[in-house]
């Protein structure tokens, strides 16, 4: 009898020996606070956001709240953004002491800028759009309707580091705020982007970052400890000469799946989007109500055959009730999002699968089905 084979991951860390050696050097250098690898990291993401500016922080949550207080928004004021999130994006906004107002997705699981101009008002800010899975929002409308109304945009590109729409990179059309969790595309543990072209802007980040000071115990500002450790850019660096690598496989890898998966009926595979280059954080499937089995089912069905998989997310961000008597939240009509929450699964597409792993996922999901 042969043993069953392990266990495919939704996620996978891997680093390689080039992190392991710039940790050390770190390590022997005996500066572990910010400094030159940090200033290094973010010389990095000025390439891959395209900006002249990079801020890096403690959390991709941090960065949100970062871009929201550099704006200068707080209580009274009102923030646009997506119900179908992970819950960062709301608590960053309700940390910051702003109310949050939604507004429906459509089917590329971002907001839908027809519907955003409708929920603008006096104390309108900003416009949020989450750019999920590694699909940058519909950024057009967005900018023509935040021009048209003076309104900041903030992109929560958690998910999206190096996507692209139209010929620009995400992370660019507003202020950018950039995760670098352990499962995100490029990862130092914990921490985050700030990026911007914006000289002011960033300014004003790097100053809150650092307790407000501008130069040593000159205090210009309420500010923050929001500082990343030179042993977390250490394990970003060297990810930043091999993202697009690693994007490039999580593209092949997507591809793989939906040309394996793309007959089964009542079951939705991430269609193309014509001019926004994805870069696959997630590769997340729709099970429909036309479908032979429920996206519970699937899950159960996969997990029990060693694939890995999950609900990125089982709710609408509000849909609790610590948000739904939350003072700064509205409530919103959102039903698309809620049908959305009901039917996503997420299947592995890392860099780490080889042809095999992705034959054994295709394998057990037509299983499900049959
Ligand atoms: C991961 C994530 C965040 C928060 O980033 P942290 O680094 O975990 O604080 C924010 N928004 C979205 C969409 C995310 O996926």
């Amino acid at each position: 009898m042969t043993d069953a084979p392990s266990p495919i991951q939704i996620s996978q860390v891997v680093l390689g020996e080039e992190v392991e050696q710039l940790v050390l050097d770190v390590l022997r250098s005996g500066r572990l606070a910010q400094g030159p690898m940090v200033e290094r990291l973010e010389a990095g993401f000025c390439d891959i956001a395209g900006t002249s500016h990079a801020i890096a922080v403690n959390s991709g949550t941090t960065a949100l709240v970062a871009a929201i207080e550099a704006l200068g928004i707080g209580p009274g004021d009102e923030v646009i953004t997506s119900p179908f999130t992970f819950v960062a994006t709301l608590n960053a906004i309700l940390e910051a002491g702003a109310t949050v107002r939604f507004v429906d997705i459509g089917s590329d699981f971002c907001i839908r800028p027809d519907l955003i101009e409708a929920e603008i008002n006096d104390r309108t800010r900003a416009i949020m759009p989450v750019h999920l899975y590694g699909l940058a929002a519909d950024m057009n409308p967005i900018l023509d309707i935040a021009s048209d109304a003076n309104l900041a945009i903030i992109e929560d590109a958690a998910q999206s580091h190096g996507a692209t729409y139209g010929d620009r990179p995400v992370g660019n059309f507003g202020i950018g705020c950039f995760s670098l969790y352990a499962t995100k595309n490029l990862t130092t543990g914990e921490g985050g982007i700030v990026t911007t072209n914006d000289d002011a802007i960033a300014d004003r980040l790097r100053v809150l970052r650092n307790q407000g000071m501008r130069a040593r115990y000159e205090y210009v500002l309420a500010g923050h400890n929001w500082r990343l450790t030179e042993l977390q850019a250490a394990i970003g660096i060297p990810q930043l000469a091999t993202l697009a690598a690693a994007t490039e496989a999580r593209s092949a890898n997507a591809a793989a799946l939906t040309a394996g998966l793309d007959d089964i009926d009542g079951f939705m595979l991430p269609c193309p989007h014509e001019g926004r280059g994805h870069v696959w954080h997630q590769y997340t499937v729709r099970v429909g109500p036309n479908a032979s089995i429920r996206r519970d089912e699937l899950a159960a069905h996969l997990t029990a055959a060693g694939i890995g998989n999950g609900v990125y997310y089982p709710r609408v961000v509000f849909d609790y009730d610590c948000y739904r008597n939350h003072p700064q939240v509205t409530a919103a009509e959102v039903p698309e999002a809620f049908a959305t929450a009901e039917q996503v699964l997420s299947l592995p597409v890392h860099p780490g699968l080889d042809s095999a792993d992705i034959d054994r996922i295709i394998t057990a999901v037509r299983r499900a089905f049959a």
